[in-house]
């Protein structure tokens, strides 16, 4: 993309409203605009970075067995209903009727709906297991929206929910999305650690939640130090092995790491008092098991291979998918701007063009953005008429993990100059070899 033909409306001032430094950086860097308390547009650079976050979301989930489909956001109420969440949800549910006067909503969740789906179209034991997902708008009428996308009214969830015909076959589900939900913070750079928590509105006992540790996070935590250095990494897990997926759970939660709805004084003291935190965190996810809750309630059952019938073990799974534009920020940025991790960069490559205009220094980019874009890359070339100095500063709040400055000091003896936006390092080499760095 040329700088001069896309849509980056860059603010030079920080806007006032914007509490927190993701806010701030994604208004300044054109990302997302306001159009109402907690409802935003996603402008191009924005919705770049929530279609990359998105697809990665959908390749762990695909990855783990689960399959896509996609439900509406309007529901009728008559679902919510026979669940009696309908009366239970309170204000933070949009309520609508329609031209009939039919009652519907603007969803949430989809405990409901994909109760409704499974009822109608599944009968058999046969049939099992089954997780369906979907990423879709949910809304709900938050007392405070703020922080940007970070709680927001309208955001876009994935959730996902497992049918099963028994408790150990739901718990194998659970422990199947613990393993995709680290697989897919971490592409995305990110640390999220699961904490046992409590279960709010959805129902069920069994619960965790993903934190990313940020000073600005909404949910108070408490944690044994020892767990920030237990990651997933490269390794590969079979999501079919039951006994595989239950040990990396038993990793990742056997230290003690809770939030401040289930944190016990007691059993922290058993934790030794070096190790002992006490943090802030942002839940950017959620799994929960909740047994037959919806599906005795809405007649979701199964035959038996003996011949009976029973509800099914339901669990449903979330990831706040737009927050996660604002968790990343927060725990990756610096006072020049944001610094995204390679996974959900906008653009891979920043190409500097010091003096447009002038023939060498022009073609000499030309080159070096076509060799990006053949290479399979997404680069971002500033070519407007600007000075190198405001070219720099829209790069550093952006983000891009690299900048390639080109010159006409530099190409006099055959370099351009590469930048890693992270480690802020300058190397001089030729632009051949900084287009196979970049790679
Ligand atoms: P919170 O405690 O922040 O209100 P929640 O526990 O109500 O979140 P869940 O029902 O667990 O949310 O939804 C799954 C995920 O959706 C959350 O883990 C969070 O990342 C995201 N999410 C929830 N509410 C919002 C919101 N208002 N704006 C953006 N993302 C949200
Ligand atoms: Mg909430
Ligand atoms: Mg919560
Ligand atoms: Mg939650």
């Amino acid at each position: 993309m040329r700088l001069t033909r896309y849509f980056l409306p860059v603010l030079k001032e920080n806007p006032a409203d914007a509490q927190i430094v993701s806010h701030r950086y994604m208004l300044r860097a054109g990302m997302i605009k306001q159009q109402a308390a907690g409802i935003y547009s996603w402008l191009p650079l924005g919705y770049k970075v929530l279609k990359r976050i998105e697809q990665i979301v959908h390749e762990e989930q695909v990855r783990a067995g689960h399959i896509p489909l996609l439900m509406p956001t309007l529901q009728p109420a008559d679902l919510w209903r026979e669940s009696g969440r309908y009366d239970d949800y309170g204000q933070e549910m949009l309520r609508i009727k329609d031209r009939q006067g039919r009652e519907m909503l603007y969803g949430p969740t989809n405990e409901e709906m994909i109760t409704d789906i499974f009822r109608s179209h599944v009968g058999s034991y046969k049939d099992l297991p089954l997780t369906l997902y979907h990423i879709q708008w949910k809304f709900r009428d938050e007392v405070r929206p703020r922080f940007g996308v970070m709680r927001g009214r309208e955001f876009l969830m994935k959730d996902g929910y497992n049918f099963d015909l028994t408790k150990e076959d739901a718990l194998h589900a659970y422990n199947r999305h613990l393993v995709s939900y680290l697989r897919t913070y971490e592409r995305m750079g990110l640390q999220a650690i699961p904490m046992r928590a409590d279960s709010g509105p959805i129902g069920g006992d069994d619960t965790h939640e993903f934190l990313v540790l940020a000073e600005t996070g909404e949910s108070e935590v408490f944690y044994d130090g020892n767990v920030t250095d237990i990651k997933l990494g490269a390794r590969e897990i079979d999501y079919d092995n039951k006994a595989e997926c239950a040990a990396v759970m038993e990793e990742f939660t056997s230290l003690y790491a809770r939030t401040d709805e289930t944190h016990d004084a007691a059993l922290f003291e058993a934790v030794p008092e070096e190790r002992r935190r006490s943090a802030r965190g942002i839940e950017v996810g959620q799994i929960f098991y909740f047994g037959t809750k919806y599906s005795e309630a809405m007649g979701a059952t199964v035959v038996t291979p003996d011949g009976g019938r029973v509800p099914v073990h339901m669990g449903s799974h979330g990831i706040g998918v737009s927050r996660l534009l604002g968790a990343i920020i927060e725990a990756s940025h610096d006072d020049k701007g944001i610094i995204w991790p390679e996974g959900v960069t906008p653009f891979h490559c920043g190409i500097v063009n010091l003096k447009q205009g002038d023939e060498g220094t022009n073609a000499a980019c030309e080159s070096i953005y076509k060799a990006l874009q053949k290479a399979g890359l997404d680069p971002l070339y500033d070519d407007r008429d600007e000075r190198a100095g405001a070219k720099f500063a829209t790069m550093d709040l952006i983000g891009l993990p690299w900048r390639i400055t080109v010159g006409p000091r530099g190409l006099k003896n055959g370099v351009v100059e590469l930048t890693s936006r992270r480690t802020g390092e300058s190397e001089e080499m030729t632009a051949e070899a900084a287009v196979e760095r970049v790679k």
